[in-house]
């Protein structure tokens, strides 16, 4: 996710938490970014569940900016996952915030101010009345066969380095060669396989059409 830095900002900010942080730590354009990364406007979509980390990286970083501490790249993210992942030791956790602490970051008010996906929900649908719209069977179908597809591209070029690389080291020998990558989908109902891109096409098994019929 890229910081966000646009100036308009849809609404002043409102009177929930993170409307609070967002007027203590300045930051503008939160709520663009916020809806744009939920609802996917943005290039990637995001659950609220990552939106609250990305809001509470920005505490910290904004934090660290304030007690001057120096922040190199990737040090807020890896902070961040000392002060609050649950396979950090509790050790290592103490000793990171108090490292915080002798810089002069008020490492207890960071983490007050950290939110939970709750807030941020509640922030997204009251604040900033947005809603996710859900996806219509057909965007669902076009996802679905983007992803395998590109899972698919992903399959045969890893296949192919890795027949040439062998052939390189004269491992294997083989032609001018050509990868395919065919996923089959079996209905354990009637054994009829299909590639998965005709499944998707199809939309139901031969021996399931009367049942999934739905427009
Ligand atoms: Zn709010
Ligand atoms: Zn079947």
């Amino acid at each position: 996710m890229t910081d966000q830095n646009r100036s308009t900002e849809p609404n002043a900010s409102c009177g929930c938490k993170i409307g609070r942080i967002s007027t203590q730590y300045e930051f503008s354009g939160l709520d663009t970014a916020l809806i744009e990364y939920w609802t996917g406007e943005a290039d990637d979509q995001y659950s609220t569940r990552e939106l609250a980390t990305y809001v509470n990286r920005q505490v910290l970083e904004a934090a660290l900016e304030a007690a001057d501490v120096p922040v190199k790249d990737g040090e807020v993210e890896n902070t961040y996952r000392l002060l609050t992942d649950d396979d950090v030791s509790s050790g290592t956790r103490v000793q990171t915030r108090n490292e915080l602490q002798r810089d002069g970051v008020p490492i207890e008010q960071v983490e007050s101010n950290f939110v939970s996906h709750q807030t941020v929900y509640n922030h997204l649908t009251d604040c900033l009345e947005t809603s996710l719209e859900e996806p219509s069977d057909e965007e669902r179908l076009d996802r679905g066969a983007e992803k395998l597809g590109a899972l698919q591209n992903r399959t045969a070029a890893v296949t192919t380095s890795t027949v040439e690389q062998l052939e390189r080291n004269d491992i294997l020998t083989i032609g001018d060669f050509n990868v395919v990558v065919s996923v089959t989908v079996t209905c354990e109902d009637c054994l009829q396989e299909y590639t998965v891109r005709e499944l998707l096409e199809q939309g139901s098994c031969q021996c399931h059409e009367s049942h999934s019929d739905h427009h």
